[in-house]
């Protein structure tokens, strides 16, 4: 249900209609709360310009997706199983990497938007969507919270959900956002051209001198490229030229060749997105006093997308973080205070992780974009 104007008090009100936002009113709901959902203007507020990255769900999502009663939704014929990922990272030949060694078995090439829609049907069941966005925030003595919405609404809640993204609307107003690095991320969206062309479903990821691609098809047939790299190592020009896009993509060794091989066109300049790790220092009330809120998703932990941890983590953090609020709400405070030491001890097993990949590859040690990750 959406309603147009602020209703005057919820217990929960959770802030963004990303992955994490969506599963935090599925989870909150779960835990008997049935929470106000404070989304943007429109359908989708990223507008329709700009497809959502993060096409690979890795196959820790797919518990945490049942948990929450939602594992029908990978069953759509719009996802779709991911096999096998050749790599050429730290050598200039090309590996396979085979999914089945995963417990929970392969992990999904998801169509991103449609697996959004999905995850917003399932909290429209639950909560009560309002319109808006938050112009000041207070807490009040009380414990609780007082929001004022551009526009002049006022609304109260008891607990506040940051699941704002990279934004992290909410927790930057409450606690310090740490940037560990600067990665961005170009990315585009191809259109194959030679339809006589099967192009091959496994994802391909290789490191080059001034960062490292990836390059997967999505189920509708398009092929998802993203290059990942520091701003001040990209064309200046990388945004506007679609010269400077083909130029980059011939550096390669493997993935251009795979994307004039297949036919895909690249006709149009990337999109540049941020893609650095970054997270809230403090991503929750970790106290028994003061007013109740917590982070989740990308607003709590941002990881380089190397990792695929990103989707998982937005439905992990907002599964943990719904049950901690419920009780929290109930006067048990303990919840709340382990969801904030996981997330810390996540974090830190993340860094140690991306040290470890970033420190396999050394051809290109005396290059910038490798020696700030090489320690
Ligand atoms: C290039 C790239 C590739 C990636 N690839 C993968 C991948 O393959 N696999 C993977 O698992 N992860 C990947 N990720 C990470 C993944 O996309 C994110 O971790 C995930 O989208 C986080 O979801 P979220 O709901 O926390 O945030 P978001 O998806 O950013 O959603 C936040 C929402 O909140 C809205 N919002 C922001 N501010 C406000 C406000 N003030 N009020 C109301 N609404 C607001 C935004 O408009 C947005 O809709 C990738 C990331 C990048 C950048």
């Amino acid at each position: 249900m959406t309603v147009e104007r602020a209703v005057a008090h919820a217990r929960v009100i959770v802030v963004g209609d990303g992955v994490a936002g969506a599963a935090a009113c599925v989870a909150l709901a779960q835990a008997g709360l049935e929470p106000l959902w404070l989304v943007r203007e429109g359908p989708d507020s990223r507008g329709a310009n700009a497809d959502p990255v993060g096409e690979s769900l890795s196959p820790a999502a797919i518990p945490v997706l049942e948990e929450m009663g939602l594992g029908a939704i990978l069953d759509s014929p719009r996802h779709r199983a991911s096999q096998v990922t050749f790599s050429a990272w730290g050598s200039d030949a090309l590996m396979e990497r085979n999914a089945f060694l995963h417990l929970e078995g392969p992990g999904r090439v998801i169509d991103r938007r449609f697996f959004e829609a999905q995850l917003h049907e399932a909290a429209d069941a639950v909560a009560t969507r309002l319109i808006g966005e938050i112009d000041q925030m207070r807490p009040r003595d009380d414990g609780g919270w007082s929001l004022m919405l551009a526009g002049g609404d006022a609304v109260t809640a008891d607990f506040l959900i940051d699941a704002t993204g990279r934004a992290a609307d909410l927790g930057r107003r409450l606690g310090v956002f740490e940037r560990v690095d600067q990665l961005v991320a170009a990315t585009a969206f191809l259109v194959q051209r030679d339809l006589d062309v099967e192009p091959t479903r496994a994802t391909l990821i290789e490191a080059v001198a001034q960062g490292w691609w990836y390059a997967t098809l999505l189920p509708d047939g398009r092929l998802a490229l993203a290059f990942f790299s520091d701003p001040d190592l990209l064309p200046k020009n990388l945004s506007r030229d679609p010269d400077a896009w083909r130029d980059l993509l011939r550096r390669s060794i493997y993935v251009g060749r795979w994307v004039d091989d297949a036919g895909f066109a690249v006709e149009t300049p990337p999109r540049l997105v941020s893609a650095g790790t970054a997270r809230l220092q403090v991503p929750c009330i970790a106290t028994s006093s003061g007013s109740g809120w917590a982070a989740i998703g990308d607003a709590a932990v941002a990881f380089d997308p190397l990792s695929s941890h990103g989707l998982t983590t937005a439905l992990w953090t907002a599964s943990r973080a719904g049950a901690a609020a419920a009780k929290w709400l109930a006067g048990d405070h303990e919840h709340l205070a382990a969801y904030a030491r996981s997330v810390d001890a996540g974090f830190a097993g993340f860094l140690r992780q991306r040290d470890a990949i970033y420190g396999r590859e050394r051809r290109f040690r005396d290059h910038p974009f490798w020696r700030r990750r090489l320690r």
